[in-house]
């Protein structure tokens, strides 16, 4: 008999992982890539003898597959998938190809916001207590990398909606729905149902054995799921106490988690990570692990000494008493307003970049209340320039990372923050928001060493 051919589109993270797996589980493997592969993986795919092509898609050799794994980055309608789904070619995703080949218990984290953090918290809690974690999705190996060379009793799995689109037969044994507000749209036609029932994805194949933890506040979540049904056990969180909530804040600032048989309170001032956006983030993770039973002790500690994560408000350093923050991540505007939410000090904005659509109304009254100046830091600033210019005292239009910070220095005095925390691409000025964020670290320092 032939061997079962397979061919995976794009040779990222994801799709080197995939055919890493595929390879070894016995498949015939060919990888297509339309743009240019990135040496890393180029090396990597001739190191494993997996044969590819970059720059184009034979679409005779692809056409023949009997499976095809696409990455999460190429869109739904990309020319070679919509070629292949009419030929009915069934196409999965690199996590659906890695569920099958592994029996290890599954932590799925999706959301519009917060999925690293509370990937990279969850898997915190679980190493900090000596279990043996795979941490996959957005940072590190991917999960199919994962299951074929480095396997692990559990995984922690960050989910975008395009790694969902594709989802079939995977299961989550712990689903995560952190929140879903608006974002990529262009990829679901512009429709946000199409969004949300990606999102809602994480519920498939949930049993009752399994357990699904959401957002109790989220409206749009709420009403998806006054429309659907699901069998697993529902563990919702919420600031408040209300009914059913499974992790909330008591009446002296406890944070208080619940779950069958077993209760768990901590200080929320104990908590790592600052922020209404991290107390739920914090939530989700925590009660993730008491769902799989970790000792009350190193959920506490593992909570209270999560270093955070790179570009998500992170301190760049303290100039002259001015705190410098790096929240690079924050590409869209509902992200921003947490980190608005989370500032205590008045603050200098850097805003700017490649706009998605924004609606700013959504962070009007938080940057009414706090923020004393704008910088906007952009090739085209003038949606920002526009829209709050009739809103705050200062405003400036800058075009390089150095005018920004040059900005920046002449607006903010001592007691206040610089915030970067854009709401937008980062590609007209950057190669990517990790570059962008440490472009402005890197500067910082630079600024903090010329004043010692
Ligand atoms: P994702 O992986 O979903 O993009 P991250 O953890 O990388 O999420 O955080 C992205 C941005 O969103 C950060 O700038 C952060 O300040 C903000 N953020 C983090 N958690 C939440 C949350 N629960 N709700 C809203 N915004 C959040």
């Amino acid at each position: 008999m032939s061997k079962k051919k397979i061919v995976i589109l794009g040779a990222g993270e994801s799709g080197t992982g995939a055919a890493i797996l595929a390879k070894d589980r016995g498949f015939d493997v060919f990888l297509s890539d339309c743009g240019n592969i990135s040496p890393r993986y180029r090396d990597v795919l001739e190191a494993e003898h997996i044969e590819f092509e970059e720059g184009r898609h034979s679409m005779e050799r692809i056409l023949a597959a009997d499976e095809i794994v696409k990455s999460p980055g190429i869109p739904l309608d990309a020319p070679a998938v919509t070629a292949a789904k009419a030929k009915n070619i069934p196409i999965i995703s690199e996590i659906e190809l890695a569920g099958r080949y592994t029996d290890a218990k599954m932590v799925c984290i999706t959301g519009s916001n917060g999925k690293t953090t509370t990937t990279m918290l969850t898997h915190h809690i679980l190493t900090h207590a000596g279990i043996d974690a795979g941490l996959a999705g957005n940072v590190g190996n991917s999960l199919a990398y994962q299951v074929a060379r480095e396997p692990h009793d559990v995984y922690v799995v960050e989910l975008s909606s395009f790694q969902l689109d594709n989802m079939y037969d995977f299961k989550a044994n712990i689903a995560v729905l952190l929140n879903i507000t608006p974002d990529h749209l262009d990829r679901y036609d512009h429709e946000m149902q199409n969004y949300v029932n990606a999102k809602f994805r994480i519920l498939r194949n949930l049993t009752p054995a399994d357990a699904f933890i959401y957002w109790k506040d989220d409206p749009v979540v709420s009403a998806q799921l006054r429309r659907i049904e699901t069998e697993a056990s529902t563990y919702a969180f919420a600031e408040q106490q209300e009914e059913n909530t499974a992790a909330y804040i008591d009446a002296e600032n406890n944070l208080i988690f619940n779950t069958p048989g077993s209760s768990l309170t901590m200080p929320r001032a104990d908590l790592a990570l600052s922020g209404l956006h991290n107390l739920y983030n914090s939530m989700a993770a925590g009660l993730s692990a008491c769902l799989l039973n970790i000792r009350k002790d190193d959920i506490r500690e593992a909570l209270s000494d999560f270093r955070g994560v790179e570009h998500r408000l992170e301190t760049a350093g303290e100039i002259d008493g001015v705190l410098w923050i790096n929240d690079s991540k924050a590409t869209n505007v509902n992200s921003c307003w947490y980190a608005l939410e989370a500032m205590t000090r008045p603050t200098v904005l850097i805003l700017g970049g490649k706009d998605k659509g924004n609606d700013y109304s959504e962070i009007l009254p938080l940057v009414r209340e706090k923020v004393k100046a704008i910088v906007a830091m952009g090739i085209d600033n003038s949606k920002i320039l526009e829209f709050f210019g009739p809103e705050v005292e200062t405003i400036r239009d800058t075009h390089s990372l150095y005018e920004a910070l040059k900005a920046c220095r002449s607006l903010a005095s001592a007691g206040d923050t610089v915030l970067l925390s854009p709401c937008c691409a980062s590609f007209d000025l950057f190669k990517s928001y990790e570059d962008r964020g440490r472009q402005f670290k890197k500067a910082v320092k630079k600024l903090s060493s010329e004043k010692q």
